[in-house]
């Protein structure tokens, strides 16, 4: 396994309270590495309602989901966390000299001083395919929710089949066309939910027989003896068992978020919430802290104004157990130290 990288501190996904818990913790002069399972910072706010309004941030009457994110964004500048994207933080551990351990999906491993849980309701993962025999594939066969750079790299001269219904499968059919051999969009049924200029495209395409639509459910994967994918096993509308052959499955099922590994960290928790103490929001182990939507105790409500006190306390009491004593309260507005460190001063 890889030699970790010492971390001050880790926050546990990208999230507004985790992205608003780097800039507290910043203020207190740590630096964070960041998390998180999604391709980019958001969590909820990006990922559920981009384009939705929210009218309960204090001081910002009015922004959307993605505005928030990005004003976010701006305000940590200064403390340009470590950012590790697209991984999943997968175990975590206490070691006994007491600082705790973390490895990601990706193989990356941090060895962090303290650790923010900011999970929200869970990692945002694909949904994945489940058949018989998808998980023997071997690697490269079948991407989830690749981007249209990886998707049409991977297309090129392939026999490509989509799997999806929505706006992000109907675009990666589109984009793959060019470069595949063939591309076939496989959905459960005939009707497609994407923008209104994405479908005609795709009806265009569709008449000139260069996008084939398939209607029916995966049931298996047929491979070679050394694993390479050969054709999917189908039920067609009518209930009958169809052969497709093919190179390359591009799944787009929707992503979602799950709670993952984090139950089995041996962190105290309430059903599928962690406890936090709220003076300080530690859970039950020293250096560990959960805030927003992922942690509970009384009085609890999960929004982003309340996952932002418990942010500001978080990285009063991390700092105040690193310093071993307690810790004035200085202001933005007239500390010279806090300026310094925003870059303002
Ligand atoms: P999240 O936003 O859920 O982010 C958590 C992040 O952690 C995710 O990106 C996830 O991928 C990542 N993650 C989880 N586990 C792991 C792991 N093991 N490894 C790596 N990454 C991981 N709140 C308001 O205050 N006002 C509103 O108007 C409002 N409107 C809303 C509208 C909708 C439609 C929805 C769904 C929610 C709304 N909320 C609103 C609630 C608000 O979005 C949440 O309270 C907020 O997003 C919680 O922030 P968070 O940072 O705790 O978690």
């Amino acid at each position: 396994s890889p030699t970790p990288q010492a971390a001050d501190a880790v926050v546990i996904g990208a999230g507004p309270v985790g992205l608003f818990q780097v800039f507290q913790l910043g203020l207190q002069g740590i630096a964070a590495h960041l998390v998180d399972a999604l391709p980019h910072v958001g969590g909820q706010c990006a990922e559920l309602y981009p384009d939705k309004p929210i009218y309960d941030i204090p001081g910002i009457p009015v922004c959307t989901g993605q505005g928030l994110v990005e004003l976010l964004q701006r305000q940590i500048a200064p403390f340009a966390p470590t950012l590790h994207l697209g991984q999943q933080v997968h175990t975590l551990a206490a070691q006994a000299e007491g600082r705790i351990l973390l490895t990601t999906t990706a193989g990356t491993a941090l060895l962090a001083r303290s650790v923010f849980i900011a999970a929200g309701v869970g990692a945002f993962v694909p949904r994945a395919i489940k058949a018989e025999g998808v998980e023997a594939l071997a690697p490269g066969q079948l991407l989830y929710h690749p981007d249209a750079a990886t998707a049409t790299r991977a297309a090129a001269g392939k026999r490509v089949v989509v799997h999806g219904g929505d706006e992000a499968a109907v675009q990666a059919a589109l984009d793959c066309v060019d470069a595949a051999a063939q591309v076939l969009l496989l959905h459960r049924r005939d009707a497609f939910q994407a923008a209104p200029a994405l479908l005609a495209q795709l009806q265009a395409l569709r008449e000139a027989g260069r996008i084939q639509v398939v209607i029916g459910q995966i049931t298996g994967v047929e491979t070679a003896p050394d694993g390479t994918l050969q054709a999917l096993a189908l039920l067609d509308p009518q209930g009958e068992p169809q052969r497709q052959p093919l190179d390359l499955l591009l799944a787009y099922l929707g992503i979602s978020p799950r709670l993952g590994p984090i139950a089995d960290w041996g962190l105290a928790m309430d059903r599928k919430q962690l406890t936090v103490d709220t003076a300080t929001f530690a859970t039950s182990v020293p250096g560990i802290y959960a805030v927003g939507d992922i942690n509970t105790y009384p009085g609890k409500r999960k929004l982003i104004l309340c996952g932002f006190h418990e942010a500001t306390l978080a990285a009063f009491a991390e700092a105040e157990r690193q310093a071993g004593h307690k810790l004035p309260l200085e202001y933005t507005t007239s500390s010279e130290r806090l300026q310094a460190r925003l870059g303002v001063a």
